[in-house]
């Protein structure tokens, strides 16, 4: 008897698609075209929502390519629709968006570790933050990995300033990792393991976007472009191209990029990049080989494969398997490299369609603690073929074991069931998170894993059997499965949580006077009978107080809550990290995300308090905040120690100087709040009796009011997105640089993302310019902050990034907030 060992890659669906292992006969009619095709294409871009669905649908479908997806980032720079999470927890839904995104238009996904920070212009800025050569490393190594035939990038790597400089870096690394892939000297050590890997051709798959206008584009000679019409229907789906890739590119629902189907013929182009177009060529894969003839002895396969599809009864799927098993024996004799590996997966899996095995492997609780122990429930049938031997069941890893060695009954299934400890199982976090967010790249500690999509969760259950005297191993993720009234079946991933996590950690902890700060926060038992000590890891220069609290939690879902105060004697400015320690060990905080188009996420971040020192005098002052999109300023500035009351919008008809000094709207309250569609009598009422208003940015589509400071105050889309940029103090002797703080340059340092946006274009001669940001290769913008003097009172308006500034807890922005209050 030949022992053959497989791992089935299982798709897990969830959400609105319907859970299955067997694919119709019309699918399984597919799966055998594309056994017969051995190509691969790796696409290129920098974010989630980059990708072109349509075309890699068609590359995956019609086509039947190995069709792979890179997002340089996860998109933590981005903003959301459907929800609150930004940063780390925004990069999370992103991934999953993109990972459910190939689910339906059939290809695969991966990454690199680069960290999606926020807007750029150019490649140049982009790369000064990224450490390109740590990119570029990970993108040779997937290619190494995946050997594409051939690389597609969404962008241009000649246009840097056209669009955002991150997508011009992404063409421009998948420019260089094409050539250093097969460079046998390139990054020796890094790549141990790694054979090089010469891919064939490289495109840009370009557009109207590209050329200005889709006029334009429709005029322009294309003869030196590739094209494919990838408007293809398929009828094992019912669907047209245009509609399974509306489906896919509709999963970008936190961008909000639901779209319509469209149906019919639809052109897309590529330049060739690497050599001219060979007249004879229209398809960027005329003249490759992309068949079993590319191995030696391949062409027997392709026979078979060819007599498999010829002779397939679709009422009967179970007949193909004497000859899928004959395709199987011909291949594990072949040499084919990586293919290998794929193909086998590829032909075993159709066997097992084919006899419509089903297997599966769960639990009833999502969240499990690493130190408890659970019970593993299993299923196997065979429902479509009687010759079925069902030998052993294991749950790995090296857990439990159970011999069977007994004949599955057709369609009767075998159940199981068995208590297991999870105590060498590793946490289930977004791997990429675990060690925090790094400015250039997520410090990912495990090399293998810096492709992935998401963590390898390596608690699966093998199911041994033999189907006609040939063993397979039919391997299954353990997950979480249970009935809900409204929803029926529920399947999500189990998660490993550790027993103690940290919740209502706030981000960052103002240290700015010799009273110290306090710090509270409540751990919280995932499991019953948790004790120990809690430590706050020590700071030079820094002393906390007590030094240590014990705990001793009963019931799982107890909490308490501990105090700590952090003092020091030096106020120059900085910004440290405490680790949150029980017994020595660094903890987590723990956030679980939802939503329907998503698998469930348990998020597990570094629980570390942020510590801003700062040298900060403030003067009283009352103060009034009207919210707008939702920013940090108002918790920032009661952490500071001013009486900051947020009001609704109305309010400011009857806001009167008595009862407040200054009145703050928050990140575009102009854009969001209807109320302050007539605001500007009301505040210049305010401003002459004596009292201040600060406006934060606003953009300048969909104002509620247009006339707010005036007639002729007009807000650009001008921004200033590096974070270092120069910085001018345009009237050095101005109150707002003195008063009570002294302001320096200094005070720009250490900024976070981007200095501005949103400037104004045009204002009124009265408005004092007083800061000016520049990015590189532009000049000045001179409206960072505006000062206008109107009666006893002023109107501030200030397009800094104040809302990204607060909670990284740079100390000059405190700093600068505590002047334009005071002075
Ligand atoms: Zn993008």
């Amino acid at each position: 008897m030949k022992k053959v060992s497989i791992y089935l890659i299982l798709l897990l669906f969830f959400g609105i698609t319907a859970w299955s292992q067997s694919g119709s006969s019309a699918q399984i009619l597919e799966d055998l075209k594309k056994l017969k095709v051995v190509g691969s294409v790796l696409y290129v871009a920098a974010h989630p929502d980059d990708e072109n669905t349509r075309l890699i649908s068609y590359l995956s479908k019609e086509l039947k390519l190995n069709t792979s997806y890179v997002s340089i980032t996860r998109g933590d720079g981005g903003q959301n629709l459907i929800g609150s999470e930004l940063d780390e927890l925004l990069g999370v839904i992103r991934t999953q968006e993109l990972v459910e995104a190939r689910k339906i238009d059939g290809g695969h996904q991966y990454f690199t570790r680069a960290n999606d920070f926020g807007y750029s212009k150019t490649a140049e800025e982009t790369f000064s933050i990224w450490e390109k050569d740590t990119i570029l490393l990970d993108l040779v190594k997937l290619i190494r990995r995946i050997q594409p035939d051939v690389i597609i990038n969404r962008f241009d790597h000649r246009t840097s300033g056209k669009t955002h400089g991150h997508h011009t870096a992404s063409a421009v690394l998948a420019k260089e990792a094409f050539d250093q892939a097969r460079n046998s000297l390139y990054k020796i050590n890094e790549l141990k393991g790694l054979e090089p890997v010469r891919v064939s051709r490289i495109f840009f798959n370009t557009s109207w976007f590209f050329w200005g206008s889709r006029e334009k584009f429709e005029e322009a000679d294309k003869s030196h472009l590739y094209s494919l019409d990838i408007g293809a229907f398929y009828p094992s789906l019912g669907l047209s191209n245009g509609e399974v890739s509306a489906r896919s590119r509709s999963m970008h629902k936190s961008q909000g990029f639901g779209i319509n189907s469209q149906r019919g013929s639809q052109m897309e182009y590529f330049e060739r990049l690497d050599a001219s177009k060979e007249a004879s060529e229209l398809s960027p894969f005329d003249g490759l080989n992309l068949t079993w003839s590319r191995f030696n002895g391949g062409g027997n396969v392709e026979k078979l494969i060819d007599e498999l599809i010829a002779n397939y009864n679709v009422n009967h799927p179970v007949l193909s398997i004497p000859l899928l098993q004959k395709v199987e024996s011909y291949m594990v004799d072949l040499k084919m490299g990586h293919w290998k590996d794929i193909k086998l997966a590829e032909v075993r899996n159709l066997i097992l369609q084919c006899a419509g095995i089903y297997a599966e492997a769960y639990v009833d609780q999502q969240t499990i603690c690493k130190t408890e122990t659970v019970k593993v429930n299993t299923e196997l049938i065979s429902r479509n073929y009687p010759g079925v031997k069902l030998n052993a069941v294991k749950i790995m890893p090296n857990l439990e074991d159970s011999v069977f060695n007994s004949s599955l009954k057709l369609n009767v299934p075998i159940f199981w069931s068995k208590q297991v400890s999870l105590s060498s199982m590793p946490l289930t976090s977004p791997f990429w998170l675990l060690n925090g967010r790094g400015k250039s790249h997520y410090p990912v500690e495990d090399q293998s894993m810096v492709n992935e999509p998401e963590s390898k969760r390596n608690f699966n259950c093998v199911f041994k059997i033999e189907i006609n005297g040939v063993a397979y191993e039919v391997i299954r993720e353990v997950v979480y499965k249970n009935d809900d009234p409204v929803l029926g079946e529920v399947r999500q991933n189990l998660d490993l949580i550790p027993p103690i996590t940290v919740k209502g950690l706030k981000p960052v902890f103002l240290l700015a006077n010799k009273n110290g700060c306090e710090v509270e926060f409540e751990i919280l038992a995932n499991l019953d009978a948790q004790k120990g000590r809690i430590k706050l890891q020590t700071h030079w220069g820094f002393t906390v107080e007590p030094a240590w609290i014990d705990y001793d939690l009963n019931k799982k879902s107890d909490k308490q809550k501990l105090k700590f105060k952090i003092s020091t004697q030096d106020f120059s400015s900085r910004i440290v990290d405490l680790n949150i320690q029980s017994d020595g060990t660094n903890l987590y905080t723990h956030q679980k995300i939802e939503y329907p188009h998503i698998a469930w996420q348990n998020v597990l971040l570094p629980a570390v308090i942020k510590v801003s020192v700062a040298d900060l005098k403030m003067t009283p002052k009352k103060i009034a905040y009207i919210d707008g999109a939702g920013d940090y300023i108002d918790e920032a500035l009661t952490d500071m120690g001013y009486p900051c009351k947020i009001i609704p919008a109305s309010a400011i008809e009857t806001i009167r100087k008595s009862e407040y000094d200054v009145l703050i709207f928050g990140i575009r309250a102009l854009n969001t709040r209807d109320e302050l569609k007539n605001c500007k009598i009301h505040l210049e009422r305010f401003v002459k009796e004596g009292g201040k208003v600060i406006f934060q940015y606003n953009t300048s589509q969909q104002l509620v009011t247009k006339d707010f400071l005036g007639d002729s105050f007009n807000i650009s889309r001008s921004r200033v997105t590096d974070e270092n940029s120069p910085v001018q103090i345009l009237k050095p002797n101005h109150p707002v640089f003195s008063t009570p703080n002294k302001i320096s340059l200094a005070d720009f340092e250490n900024w976070v993302q981007e200095r501005g946006l949103y400037f104004p274009g045009s204002y009124p001669n009265e408005f004092e310019e007083l800061l000016a940001f520049q990015d590189p290769g532009e000049k000045f913008l001179n409206s960072g902050l505006l000062v206008k003097k109107s009666g006893k009172g002023y109107f501030i308006y200030s397009s800094i990034a104040w809302f990204r500034q607060l909670p990284a807890g740079v100390p000059g922005a405190y700093r600068l907030w505590a002047n334009l209050i005071s002075f």
